[in-house]
């Protein structure tokens, strides 16, 4: 009998690439490259193993509503999405970042209610009702750094890694909301329906995890 079709939904670039080796070790060899190839549906040298390429975004709303089996997704990302419909059994430990409020190097304190502008509205919103404080939330979709150069926000919220684009743009880091890597997720009726390929995958994927650390 043929098997059903397993689905990876991953974004291009950092994700992808990071991910490549992990597949590997679950015997998973894509046939294109997505930085060429337009293809948004990609084969493997496994016929039953499909990966789409899609915006980092939506890999949660693929996995959640059982377009992919599983995918892979940034912990901001899926803080963001809220995680409905989803496992999420394993921490890739890979594109590590941190989720920062940043503002001026030359700010001064902003009073009354602080405007952020953000692509993570949900988390921001969540972060500061934890510390009792109400703030307005303009969203973005890119180059939240511009956004208190030109007085469109006191401050953002924005994933950072080694803080250079802060840097060259005349912001500093703040506060430190979470420390964000990629996971894997699992779409929860697959999980069931698909139980022994899915954890087969997952233990496959857990020890490609441990073996990067080593290395
Ligand atoms: P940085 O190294 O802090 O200058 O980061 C470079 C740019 O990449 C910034 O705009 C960050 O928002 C973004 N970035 C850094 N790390 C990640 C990550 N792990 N996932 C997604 N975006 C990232």
């Amino acid at each position: 009998m043929m098997n059903d079709v397993f689905t990876i939904a991953l974004s291009k670039g950092r994700i992808f690439k990071e991910t490549l080796p992990l597949l590997a070790h679950a015997g998973i060899v894509p046939k294109d490259d997505p930085e060429t190839s337009r293809k948004l549906i990609m084969d493997t040298n496994q016929d039953d193993v499909k990966l789409i390429i899609i915006r980092a975004t939506d890999v949660p709303t693929y996995v959640q509503y059982g377009a992919a089996e599983v995918g892979i997704a940034g912990k901001d990302v899926l803080m963001e999405h809220g995680g409905e419909g989803l496992y999420e059994p394993v921490d890739l430990e890979i594109a590590r970042c941190k989720l920062m409020v940043a503002g001026r190097v030359d700010e001064v304190a902003p009073d009354g209610r602080l405007r952020i502008a953000t692509k993570f509205v949900n988390c921001t919103k969540r972060y500061y009702a934890g510390q009792g404080k109400q703030v307005e939330t303009i969203k973005l979709y890119g180059s939240m750094e511009l956004a208190p150069l030109v007085g469109l926000a006191d401050r953002i919220v924005d994933v950072v890694d080694t803080g250079n684009t802060l840097k060259a743009n005349g912001l500093k880091p703040l506060e430190h909301i979470a420390d964000i890597s990629s996971r894997l997720i699992v779409n929860k009726a697959a999980m069931k329906m698909q139980h022994e390929r899915i954890r087969g995958f997952i233990s496959q994927i857990q020890e490609a995890v441990v073996k990067n650390r080593k290395s």
